[in-house]
C-alpha cells in the first residue's frame, strides 16, 4: 500500500469517527431534552409516580406539591 493510500484511509476513518461522535452528541442532547421536559422528579426531589405522569403528562410536581400550590392559589383567589 502506498503512503498516500494509507493517509486517505486514516482520513476516512477519522471522518467516520467524527460522524459517529456527532451522532452520539445529538442523541445525548435529545435524551437530555426529553429528561428535562418529562422529568420524573418534582422540584422537591420527590419522584412523580408513573401513573400520575401518564394521567397528567405536563405535570412537573408531585402530588404533595401540587396540592400545596393549589391550596395556596385558592387562598389567594
Ligand atoms: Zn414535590
Amino acid at each position: 500500500m502506498s503512503v498516500s493510500n494509507r493517509a486517505f484511509e486514516l482520513a476516512d476513518r477519522r471522518a467516520e469517527e467524527e460522524r459517529a461522535a456527532g451522532i452520539r452528541r445529538v442523541q445525548q442532547a435529545i435524551r437530555a431534552a426529553i429528561d428535562v421536559t418529562a422529568s420524573s422528579f418534582c422540584d422537591c426531589g420527590e419522584r412523580i409516580p408513573d401513573a400520575r405522569r401518564q394521567a397528567v403528562p405536563t405535570t412537573t410536581r408531585c402530588i404533595d406539591c401540587e396540592t400545596f400550590i393549589e391550596r395556596q392559589s385558592r387562598r389567594r383567589a
